[in-house]
């Protein structure tokens, strides 16, 4: 099963792709993630992607294409696989079903996870990760055991560099510039909309349900 997590920053994607990908055994593949393991690693493309991640725009497509072309080649990807964050323009999306043509995939599931701005905007200002698991909190929501650790291995958690409010909220307009327009492009194709502006757990339901068959289909292969 190809998997489209697709929706604003901060509306979940993150959380509920861990959830996924774990339940169906594919990877998760989160274009903002590689972006920012690339910047801290200081490679070329981490230090074409710095200015314009910092400004809360967006990588260009022929860079963000093709480090996804290469990213689906890999022998992990071929029983199926999780994209977040991708793609995120119309120039993106029709790369992406010639790529799926040529990778003989199937038709990708589109999950849109629908949350309202100003519940998007208090949750990214609140919002740590781990910096060595990856693991996401919201101080609000979803807060570590203890304060600023990391429940899973103890490091200290920071705070993404593009998660203040002014980035946040230049990334909210690229998203509804950019990206909005994607719905369009997806209607009529496999595309469920999620009320997003729900508990973890809830949202869980609603995605478990859409992804029941794929689920009965590892379970028989294992
Ligand atoms: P994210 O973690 O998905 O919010 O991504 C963080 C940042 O990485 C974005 O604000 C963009 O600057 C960049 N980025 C991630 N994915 C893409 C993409 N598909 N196209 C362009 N830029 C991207």
């Amino acid at each position: 099963m190809i998997i489209l997590l697709f929706g604003p920053p901060g509306c979940g994607k993150g959380t509920q792709g861990a959830v996924i990908t774990q339940a169906l055994g594919v990877p998760a593949i989160s274009t903002g993630e590689i972006f920012r393991a690339e910047l801290k690693a200081g490679t070329p493309l981490g230090n074409a992607a710095k200015e314009i991640m910092a400004s809360g725009g967006l990588v260009g497509d022929d860079i963000v294409n093709a480090m996804v072309s290469g990213r689906l080649h890999q022998p992990d990807c071929r029983n199926g696989f999780l994209l977040d964050g991708y793609p995120r323009t119309i120039a993106q999306a029709q790369f992406l079903d010639g790529l799926l043509k040529e990778l003989g995939q199937p038709e990708p599931e589109i999950l849109y996870l629908e949350v309202p701005d100003d519940v998007l905007v208090a949750r990214l200002t609140s919002r740590r990760q781990c910096p060595v698991c990856g693991k996401i909190y919201n101080l609000l929501s979803q807060p570590p055991q203890r304060e600023g650790v990391c429940d899973a291995d103890g490091a200290a958690l920071i705070q993404r560099e593009d998660d203040q409010e002014s980035v946040i909220r230049a990334r909210l307009k690229a998203y509804s510039e950019q990206t909005g327009p994607l719905v369009d492009y997806y209607s009529g194709r496999k595309f469920h909309r999620i009320d997003g502006n729900r508990r973890p757990e809830e949202i869980q339901k609603d995605i478990d349900r859409l992804i029941a068959p794929a689920l009965s289909e590892r379970r028989q292969e294992s």
